[in-house]
Protein backbone atom coordinates (compact mmCIF):
# COMPACT_ATOMS: atom_id res chain seq x y z
CA UNK A 1 0.00 0.00 0.00
CA UNK A 2 2.88 2.35 1.04
CA UNK A 3 4.54 1.94 -1.82
CA UNK A 4 2.69 3.06 -4.18
CA UNK A 5 1.59 5.84 -1.92
CA UNK A 6 4.93 7.50 -1.15
CA UNK A 7 5.53 7.05 -4.91
CA UNK A 8 2.63 8.77 -5.92
CA UNK A 9 3.50 11.58 -3.46
CA UNK A 10 7.15 11.79 -4.82
CA UNK A 11 5.84 12.07 -8.30
CA UNK A 12 3.14 14.75 -7.01
CA UNK A 13 5.35 16.87 -4.84
CA UNK A 14 8.53 17.18 -7.19
CA UNK A 15 6.74 19.10 -9.85
CA UNK A 16 9.91 19.13 -11.59
CA UNK A 17 12.30 17.04 -12.90
CA UNK A 18 11.38 14.07 -11.52
CA UNK A 19 13.94 11.56 -12.76
CA UNK A 20 12.43 8.37 -13.60
CA UNK A 21 15.74 6.93 -12.05
CA UNK A 22 13.94 6.15 -8.44
CA UNK A 23 14.66 2.24 -9.16
CA UNK A 24 12.49 -0.25 -7.18
CA UNK A 25 14.55 -2.72 -5.59
CA UNK A 26 14.51 -5.78 -6.98
CA UNK A 27 16.60 -8.16 -5.51
CA UNK A 28 15.37 -10.17 -2.68
CA UNK A 29 12.74 -8.05 -0.98
CA UNK A 30 11.22 -11.49 1.15
CA UNK A 31 11.82 -10.45 4.54
CA UNK A 32 13.10 -13.59 5.71
CA UNK A 33 15.46 -13.55 7.94
CA UNK A 34 15.03 -9.47 8.29
CA UNK A 35 14.88 -8.07 11.90
CA UNK A 36 12.51 -5.39 12.45
CA UNK A 37 14.06 -2.48 14.75
CA UNK A 38 12.46 -2.37 17.74
CA UNK A 39 9.17 -0.91 18.34
CA UNK A 40 8.12 -1.49 14.42
CA UNK A 41 6.33 -3.94 12.55
CA UNK A 42 6.38 -4.41 9.59
CA UNK A 43 2.60 -4.53 9.39
CA UNK A 44 2.27 -6.42 6.35
CA UNK A 45 4.04 -9.56 5.38
CA UNK A 46 6.32 -8.01 3.09
CA UNK A 47 7.25 -4.33 2.82
CA UNK A 48 8.70 -3.08 -0.51
CA UNK A 49 12.29 -1.62 -0.72
CA UNK A 50 13.54 0.94 -2.87
CA UNK A 51 16.94 1.52 -3.21
CA UNK A 52 17.81 5.50 -2.89
CA UNK A 53 21.18 7.32 -2.89
CA UNK A 54 20.95 10.13 -0.23
CA UNK A 55 18.05 10.43 2.05
CA UNK A 56 17.59 13.85 4.56
CA UNK A 57 15.36 13.11 7.16
CA UNK A 58 14.36 16.64 8.01
CA UNK A 59 13.10 19.39 5.91
CA UNK A 60 14.22 22.01 8.05
CA UNK A 61 16.33 25.20 7.46
CA UNK A 62 19.25 22.82 7.91
CA UNK A 63 17.70 19.53 6.38
CA UNK A 64 16.77 22.39 3.16
CA UNK A 65 19.98 23.73 3.05
CA UNK A 66 21.96 20.02 3.07
CA UNK A 67 19.67 18.50 0.30
CA UNK A 68 20.42 21.75 -1.69
CA UNK A 69 24.47 21.33 -1.17
CA UNK A 70 24.03 17.02 -1.88
CA UNK A 71 21.80 17.86 -5.27
CA UNK A 72 23.93 20.49 -6.35
CA UNK A 73 26.59 17.92 -6.47
CA UNK A 74 24.92 15.83 -8.45
CA UNK A 75 23.44 13.33 -6.02
CA UNK A 76 19.90 11.70 -5.97
CA UNK A 77 18.37 13.21 -2.64
CA UNK A 78 15.16 12.43 -1.29
CA UNK A 79 14.31 14.47 1.36
CA UNK A 80 11.15 12.70 3.86
CA UNK A 81 9.20 15.19 6.92
CA UNK A 82 7.17 13.93 9.01
CA UNK A 83 5.12 17.57 8.66
CA UNK A 84 2.96 18.31 5.81
CA UNK A 85 5.19 20.68 4.72
CA UNK A 86 8.80 22.53 5.40
CA UNK A 87 9.82 24.56 8.00
CA UNK A 88 7.08 23.94 10.33
CA UNK A 89 8.75 23.06 13.53
CA UNK A 90 12.23 24.82 15.30
CA UNK A 91 12.66 27.11 11.68
CA UNK A 92 9.84 28.75 11.46
CA UNK A 93 9.79 29.70 15.91
CA UNK A 94 13.03 31.49 16.24
CA UNK A 95 14.44 35.02 15.82
CA UNK A 96 15.04 35.25 12.73
CA UNK A 97 18.73 36.76 13.44
CA UNK A 98 21.53 36.33 11.75
CA UNK A 99 24.49 36.36 13.79
CA UNK A 100 27.97 37.48 13.40
CA UNK A 101 29.65 34.61 15.85
CA UNK A 102 30.12 36.09 18.87
CA UNK A 103 29.26 34.41 21.49
CA UNK A 104 30.61 31.14 20.78
CA UNK A 105 33.94 29.47 21.94
CA UNK A 106 36.89 29.99 19.62
CA UNK A 107 37.05 26.53 17.09
CA UNK A 108 34.24 25.14 18.45
CA UNK A 109 31.59 24.28 15.29
CA UNK A 110 29.41 26.95 16.58
CA UNK A 111 31.67 29.81 16.00
CA UNK A 112 33.49 28.57 12.78
CA UNK A 113 29.61 27.32 11.20
CA UNK A 114 28.78 30.87 12.72
CA UNK A 115 31.24 32.54 10.71
CA UNK A 116 31.12 31.00 8.07
CA UNK A 117 27.42 30.42 7.67
CA UNK A 118 26.50 33.97 8.19
CA UNK A 119 28.79 35.17 5.17
CA UNK A 120 27.32 32.41 2.64
CA UNK A 121 23.83 33.42 3.92
CA UNK A 122 24.26 37.36 3.00
CA UNK A 123 25.58 36.21 -0.36
CA UNK A 124 22.75 33.68 -0.73
CA UNK A 125 20.03 36.41 0.30
CA UNK A 126 21.83 38.83 -2.30
CA UNK A 127 21.97 36.19 -5.03
CA UNK A 128 18.25 35.13 -4.62
CA UNK A 129 16.65 38.06 -3.32
CA UNK A 130 15.51 36.87 -0.16
CA UNK A 131 14.20 39.40 2.06
CA UNK A 132 17.21 40.38 4.91
CA UNK A 133 18.54 43.48 6.23
CA UNK A 134 22.04 43.57 7.87
CA UNK A 135 20.87 46.12 10.66
CA UNK A 136 23.63 45.84 13.33
CA UNK A 137 23.18 44.95 17.23
CA UNK A 138 24.20 46.16 20.26
CA UNK A 139 25.00 43.69 23.17
CA UNK A 140 24.44 46.01 26.35
CA UNK A 141 25.26 46.22 29.75
CA UNK A 142 22.73 48.20 32.06
CA UNK A 143 25.51 47.68 35.05
CA UNK A 144 28.56 48.21 35.71
CA UNK A 145 28.83 44.57 36.91
CA UNK A 146 27.86 43.19 33.67
CA UNK A 147 31.50 45.06 31.32
CA UNK A 148 33.76 42.41 32.49
CA UNK A 149 31.17 39.98 30.57
CA UNK A 150 30.97 42.66 27.10
CA UNK A 151 34.62 42.50 27.45
CA UNK A 152 34.91 38.35 27.30
CA UNK A 153 32.14 38.58 24.48
CA UNK A 154 34.49 41.10 22.83
CA UNK A 155 37.60 39.14 22.99
CA UNK A 156 35.59 35.89 21.77
CA UNK A 157 34.18 37.80 18.79
CA UNK A 158 37.50 38.80 17.87
CA UNK A 159 38.86 36.09 18.20
CA UNK A 160 36.44 34.36 16.42
CA UNK A 161 36.83 36.70 13.46
CA UNK A 162 33.82 38.68 13.59
CA UNK A 163 34.95 41.87 12.10
CA UNK A 164 33.77 45.49 12.93
CA UNK A 165 33.06 44.44 16.64
CA UNK A 166 33.52 47.86 18.50
CA UNK A 167 32.88 48.75 22.21
CA UNK A 168 30.78 51.80 22.97
CA UNK A 169 30.52 54.01 25.96
CA UNK A 170 26.50 54.16 27.33
CA UNK A 171 26.39 57.46 25.87
CA UNK A 172 27.58 56.49 21.77
CA UNK A 173 25.49 53.94 21.91
CA UNK A 174 22.54 55.74 23.59
CA UNK A 175 22.97 58.28 20.81
CA UNK A 176 22.35 55.84 18.22
CA UNK A 177 19.23 54.25 20.03
CA UNK A 178 17.71 56.89 22.19
CA UNK A 179 14.99 54.56 23.94
CA UNK A 180 18.53 52.31 24.69
CA UNK A 181 19.77 52.70 28.43
CA UNK A 182 22.79 51.29 29.01
CA UNK A 183 26.37 51.59 30.52
CA UNK A 184 28.27 50.04 27.53
CA UNK A 185 27.53 48.49 24.14
CA UNK A 186 29.16 45.95 21.79
CA UNK A 187 27.93 47.23 18.70
CA UNK A 188 28.45 44.31 16.14
CA UNK A 189 27.13 45.47 12.63
CA UNK A 190 27.40 42.15 10.88
CA UNK A 191 24.20 41.16 12.74
CA UNK A 192 21.10 40.86 10.58
CA UNK A 193 17.35 40.05 9.83
CA UNK A 194 16.46 37.34 7.29
CA UNK A 195 13.10 36.01 6.13
CA UNK A 196 13.22 32.59 7.03
CA UNK A 197 10.52 31.59 5.15
CA UNK A 198 11.53 32.74 2.39
CA UNK A 199 15.29 31.84 2.81
CA UNK A 200 13.55 27.77 3.12
CA UNK A 201 11.35 28.17 -0.19
CA UNK A 202 14.38 29.24 -2.18
CA UNK A 203 16.02 26.31 -0.99
CA UNK A 204 13.62 23.88 -1.82
CA UNK A 205 13.07 25.55 -5.29
CA UNK A 206 17.28 25.15 -5.82
CA UNK A 207 17.07 21.21 -4.68
CA UNK A 208 13.90 20.42 -6.47
CA UNK A 209 16.25 22.32 -9.45
CA UNK A 210 18.68 19.75 -8.90
CA UNK A 211 16.11 17.13 -8.72
CA UNK A 212 15.60 16.58 -5.30
CA UNK A 213 12.73 14.61 -4.42
CA UNK A 214 10.16 15.74 -1.39
CA UNK A 215 7.39 13.50 0.64
CA UNK A 216 6.23 15.28 3.01
CA UNK A 217 3.75 13.54 5.91
CA UNK A 218 5.89 10.62 5.76
CA UNK A 219 7.75 9.52 9.13
CA UNK A 220 11.11 7.49 9.34
CA UNK A 221 10.00 5.02 11.99
CA UNK A 222 13.56 3.43 12.58
CA UNK A 223 16.72 1.98 10.76
CA UNK A 224 18.86 -0.63 10.94
CA UNK A 225 22.29 -1.26 9.70
CA UNK A 226 22.18 -4.38 7.35
CA UNK A 227 25.39 -5.78 5.25
CA UNK A 228 27.05 -2.45 5.60
CA UNK A 229 24.10 -0.74 4.48
CA UNK A 230 21.46 1.50 6.43
CA UNK A 231 17.57 0.04 5.86
CA UNK A 232 15.26 3.55 6.99
CA UNK A 233 11.52 2.04 7.62
CA UNK A 234 8.84 4.73 6.95
CA UNK A 235 5.00 5.22 7.25
CA UNK A 236 2.73 7.54 6.47
CA UNK A 237 2.61 10.28 9.42
CA UNK A 238 -1.01 9.94 9.78
CA UNK A 239 -1.01 6.48 9.78
CA UNK A 240 1.35 6.49 12.67
CA UNK A 241 -0.51 8.33 14.72
CA UNK A 242 -3.48 7.12 14.74
CA UNK A 243 -2.45 3.84 15.68
CA UNK A 244 0.09 4.91 18.09
CA UNK A 245 2.55 2.50 16.90
CA UNK A 246 5.17 2.43 13.95
CA UNK A 247 3.79 0.15 11.64
CA UNK A 248 6.35 0.33 8.69
CA UNK A 249 4.92 0.95 4.88
CA UNK A 250 8.20 1.31 3.13
CA UNK A 251 11.96 0.19 3.62
CA UNK A 252 14.43 2.66 1.74
CA UNK A 253 18.06 1.80 1.25
CA UNK A 254 19.89 4.66 0.50
CA UNK A 255 23.98 4.97 0.43
CA UNK A 256 23.83 8.41 2.71
CA UNK A 257 21.34 9.15 5.71
CA UNK A 258 21.72 12.25 6.95
CA UNK A 259 19.31 12.86 10.39
CA UNK A 260 18.29 16.42 10.85
CA UNK A 261 15.52 15.96 12.42
CA UNK A 262 15.81 18.25 14.85
CA UNK A 263 14.70 18.19 18.18
CA UNK A 264 13.61 14.95 17.28
CA UNK A 265 17.11 13.81 15.96
CA UNK A 266 18.17 11.42 19.48
CA UNK A 267 14.80 9.79 19.57
CA UNK A 268 14.99 8.58 15.82
CA UNK A 269 18.70 7.80 16.30
CA UNK A 270 17.89 5.22 19.34
CA UNK A 271 15.83 3.97 16.96
CA UNK A 272 18.54 2.97 14.42
CA UNK A 273 19.87 -0.39 15.21
CA UNK A 274 23.22 -0.81 14.63
CA UNK A 275 24.16 2.65 15.77
CA UNK A 276 25.49 2.74 19.22
CA UNK A 277 23.68 4.62 22.08
CA UNK A 278 27.09 5.75 23.48
CA UNK A 279 27.41 7.98 20.16
CA UNK A 280 23.90 9.45 20.90
CA UNK A 281 24.16 12.41 23.27
CA UNK A 282 21.06 13.22 25.63
CA UNK A 283 18.46 15.60 24.81
CA UNK A 284 17.44 18.69 27.02
CA UNK A 285 14.21 20.93 25.59
CA UNK A 286 14.35 24.88 26.56
CA UNK A 287 11.33 26.43 25.30
CA UNK A 288 11.66 30.25 24.29
CA UNK A 289 8.56 32.55 24.24
CA UNK A 290 7.97 35.67 21.94
CA UNK A 291 5.74 38.61 23.51
CA UNK A 292 5.17 41.26 20.50
CA UNK A 293 5.20 45.03 21.17
CA UNK A 294 1.97 46.20 20.34
CA UNK A 295 0.69 50.12 20.32
CA UNK A 296 4.03 51.78 19.20
CA UNK A 297 3.40 54.00 16.02
CA UNK A 298 7.44 52.89 15.15
CA UNK A 299 9.84 50.20 16.45
CA UNK A 300 11.54 51.95 19.46
CA UNK A 301 15.50 50.72 18.16
CA UNK A 302 16.16 50.46 14.49
CA UNK A 303 19.23 48.14 15.50
CA UNK A 304 19.13 44.66 17.32
CA UNK A 305 19.14 45.26 21.02
CA UNK A 306 20.30 42.14 23.25
CA UNK A 307 21.69 42.24 26.90
CA UNK A 308 24.20 39.84 28.27
CA UNK A 309 23.58 36.19 27.72
CA UNK A 310 21.85 34.00 30.17
CA UNK A 311 21.86 30.29 31.25
CA UNK A 312 20.30 28.53 28.16
CA UNK A 313 19.62 31.73 25.86
CA UNK A 314 20.89 34.94 24.84
CA UNK A 315 18.51 36.88 27.03
CA UNK A 316 15.10 38.84 26.18
CA UNK A 317 16.20 40.79 22.85
CA UNK A 318 14.71 42.98 21.00
CA UNK A 319 14.28 41.96 17.25
CA UNK A 320 12.51 43.36 14.42
CA UNK A 321 11.52 41.46 11.62
CA UNK A 322 11.26 42.41 7.88
CA UNK A 323 7.24 43.52 8.42
CA UNK A 324 8.37 46.25 11.20
CA UNK A 325 7.11 43.68 13.94
CA UNK A 326 8.85 43.96 17.31
CA UNK A 327 9.21 40.92 19.20
CA UNK A 328 10.82 40.49 22.75
CA UNK A 329 12.50 37.06 23.70
CA UNK A 330 13.21 33.92 24.10
CA UNK A 331 12.98 33.80 27.54
CA UNK A 332 14.02 30.07 28.77
CA UNK A 333 12.30 27.28 29.96
CA UNK A 334 13.80 23.88 30.60
CA UNK A 335 11.14 20.99 29.34
CA UNK A 336 10.88 17.79 30.90
CA UNK A 337 10.66 15.28 27.99
CA UNK A 338 11.96 12.05 27.43
CA UNK A 339 12.88 10.74 23.98
CA UNK A 340 10.75 7.58 23.80
CA UNK A 341 7.80 9.55 23.88
CA UNK A 342 5.93 10.83 21.10
CA UNK A 343 6.83 14.82 22.14
CA UNK A 344 10.37 14.61 21.06
CA UNK A 345 9.77 12.18 17.84
CA UNK A 346 6.64 13.71 16.49
CA UNK A 347 7.27 17.36 18.01
CA UNK A 348 3.95 17.17 20.05
CA UNK A 349 5.08 19.85 22.10
CA UNK A 350 3.20 22.37 23.72
CA UNK A 351 4.06 25.72 21.75
CA UNK A 352 1.20 28.19 23.57
CA UNK A 353 2.83 31.04 25.28
CA UNK A 354 1.05 31.68 28.74
CA UNK A 355 -0.10 35.59 29.00
CA UNK A 356 1.68 35.47 32.48
CA UNK A 357 4.78 35.18 31.42
CA UNK A 358 4.81 38.38 30.05
CA UNK A 359 5.54 39.74 34.47
CA UNK A 360 8.74 38.40 33.92
CA UNK A 361 9.77 39.89 30.46
CA UNK A 362 8.57 43.37 31.53
CA UNK A 363 11.72 43.81 34.40
CA UNK A 364 14.07 42.29 32.30
CA UNK A 365 13.08 44.32 29.36
CA UNK A 366 12.86 47.49 31.20
CA UNK A 367 16.93 47.44 32.24
CA UNK A 368 17.72 48.42 28.69
CA UNK A 369 14.12 49.81 27.50
CA UNK A 370 13.04 52.13 30.73
CA UNK A 371 10.06 52.90 28.81
CA UNK A 372 8.23 49.94 27.98
CA UNK A 373 4.46 50.70 28.48
CA UNK A 374 2.43 48.73 30.74
CA UNK A 375 0.34 46.16 29.21
CA UNK A 376 2.85 46.65 25.62
CA UNK A 377 3.33 42.93 25.49
CA UNK A 378 0.95 40.32 23.74
CA UNK A 379 2.03 36.81 23.42
CA UNK A 380 3.47 35.94 20.20
CA UNK A 381 4.66 32.10 19.68
CA UNK A 382 7.38 30.17 20.98
CA UNK A 383 10.20 27.74 19.85
CA UNK A 384 11.90 24.74 21.84
CA UNK A 385 15.74 24.58 21.76
CA UNK A 386 16.99 21.21 20.74
CA UNK A 387 20.09 21.22 23.92
CA UNK A 388 22.67 18.42 24.56
CA UNK A 389 23.43 20.42 27.90
CA UNK A 390 20.98 21.17 30.54
CA UNK A 391 20.62 23.44 33.45
CA UNK A 392 23.49 23.85 35.04
CA UNK A 393 26.00 22.23 32.79
CA UNK A 394 28.14 23.83 30.62
CA UNK A 395 27.02 25.06 27.02
CA UNK A 396 27.19 22.36 24.52
CA UNK A 397 28.15 22.76 20.53
CA UNK A 398 26.94 21.53 17.77
CA UNK A 399 27.61 17.59 17.17
CA UNK A 400 27.80 16.66 13.45
CA UNK A 401 28.88 12.73 13.29
CA UNK A 402 29.40 10.18 10.16
CA UNK A 403 30.93 6.96 10.69
CA UNK A 404 34.58 8.11 11.76
CA UNK A 405 32.69 8.32 15.07
CA UNK A 406 30.02 5.68 15.09
CA UNK A 407 31.53 3.60 12.56
CA UNK A 408 28.18 3.06 10.68
CA UNK A 409 28.62 3.79 6.55
CA UNK A 410 26.26 6.26 5.33
CA UNK A 411 24.70 8.03 8.45
CA UNK A 412 25.14 11.55 9.15
CA UNK A 413 23.26 13.19 12.28
CA UNK A 414 23.16 16.50 13.03
CA UNK A 415 22.57 16.61 17.24
CA UNK A 416 21.65 19.94 18.78
CA UNK A 417 21.18 22.30 16.15
CA UNK A 418 20.38 25.00 18.23
CA UNK A 419 21.11 28.78 17.72
CA UNK A 420 22.52 29.47 15.65
CA UNK A 421 21.60 26.65 13.94
CA UNK A 422 19.55 29.17 10.66
CA UNK A 423 22.88 31.21 10.83
CA UNK A 424 24.87 28.50 10.19
CA UNK A 425 22.61 26.25 7.44
CA UNK A 426 24.25 27.03 4.85
CA UNK A 427 28.04 26.12 6.47
CA UNK A 428 26.77 22.99 8.17
CA UNK A 429 25.35 21.64 4.67
CA UNK A 430 28.66 22.93 3.05
CA UNK A 431 30.89 20.98 5.83
CA UNK A 432 28.17 17.82 5.43
CA UNK A 433 29.25 17.71 1.61
CA UNK A 434 32.79 17.95 2.14
CA UNK A 435 33.31 15.66 4.77
CA UNK A 436 30.53 12.92 3.88
CA UNK A 437 30.53 12.59 0.43
C1 LIG B 1 13.58 30.21 20.32
C2 LIG B 1 14.64 30.02 19.27
C3 LIG B 1 15.27 31.11 18.69
C4 LIG B 1 16.26 30.93 17.74
N1 LIG B 1 16.80 32.02 17.12
C5 LIG B 1 17.75 31.85 16.18
C6 LIG B 1 18.31 32.97 15.50
O1 LIG B 1 17.89 34.10 15.68
N2 LIG B 1 19.33 32.75 14.64
C7 LIG B 1 19.83 31.50 14.39
O2 LIG B 1 20.79 31.38 13.64
N3 LIG B 1 19.26 30.41 14.97
C8 LIG B 1 18.24 30.55 15.83
N4 LIG B 1 17.65 29.47 16.42
C9 LIG B 1 18.09 28.13 16.00
C10 LIG B 1 17.44 27.69 14.69
O3 LIG B 1 16.07 28.02 14.66
C11 LIG B 1 17.61 26.17 14.55
O4 LIG B 1 18.96 25.85 14.75
C12 LIG B 1 17.20 25.66 13.19
O5 LIG B 1 15.91 26.11 12.86
C13 LIG B 1 17.24 24.13 13.21
O6 LIG B 1 16.80 23.67 11.96
P1 LIG B 1 16.68 22.12 11.73
O7 LIG B 1 16.45 21.92 10.27
O8 LIG B 1 17.86 21.41 12.33
O9 LIG B 1 15.44 21.63 12.62
P2 LIG B 1 13.87 21.80 12.43
O10 LIG B 1 13.50 23.07 11.85
O11 LIG B 1 13.27 21.45 13.76
O12 LIG B 1 13.50 20.67 11.39
C14 LIG B 1 13.52 19.29 11.73
C15 LIG B 1 12.49 18.60 10.87
O13 LIG B 1 12.61 17.19 11.07
C16 LIG B 1 11.32 16.62 10.98
N5 LIG B 1 11.35 15.33 11.67
C17 LIG B 1 11.66 15.10 12.96
N6 LIG B 1 11.64 13.78 13.20
C18 LIG B 1 11.32 13.17 12.04
C19 LIG B 1 11.15 11.80 11.66
N7 LIG B 1 11.33 10.78 12.53
N8 LIG B 1 10.78 11.53 10.38
C20 LIG B 1 10.61 12.53 9.48
N9 LIG B 1 10.77 13.85 9.79
C21 LIG B 1 11.13 14.14 11.06
C22 LIG B 1 10.42 17.65 11.66
O14 LIG B 1 9.08 17.52 11.22
C23 LIG B 1 11.06 18.97 11.23
O15 LIG B 1 10.42 19.52 10.10
C24 LIG B 1 16.66 29.62 17.37
C25 LIG B 1 16.02 28.52 17.95
C26 LIG B 1 15.01 28.71 18.88
C27 LIG B 1 14.32 27.51 19.49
Amino acid sequence: MLPTLVRRRWTRLSTRNLKPTWKLFTGDASSSGRTLARGVSSGAEKISKERVDAVVIGAGVVGLAVARELSLRGREVLILDAASSFGTVTSSRNSEVIHAGIYYPPNSLKAKFCVRGRELMYRYCSEHGIPHRKIGKLVVATGSSEIAKLDLLMHLGTQNGVSGLRMLEGFEAMRMEPELRCVKALLSPDSGIVDTHSLMLSLVGQAENSHATFSYNTVVLSGRVEEGKMHLLVAETGSFESRCEGVAELELVPNLVVNSAGLGAQALAKRLHGLGHRFIPSSHYARGCYFTLSGAKSPPFDKLVYPIPEEGGLGVHVTVDLNGVVKFGPDVEWIECRDENSSSFLNKFDYGVNPQRAERFYPEIRKYYPDLKDGSLEPGYSGIRPKLSGPKQRPSDFVIQGEETHGVTGLVNLFGIESPGLTSSLAIAEHVANKFL
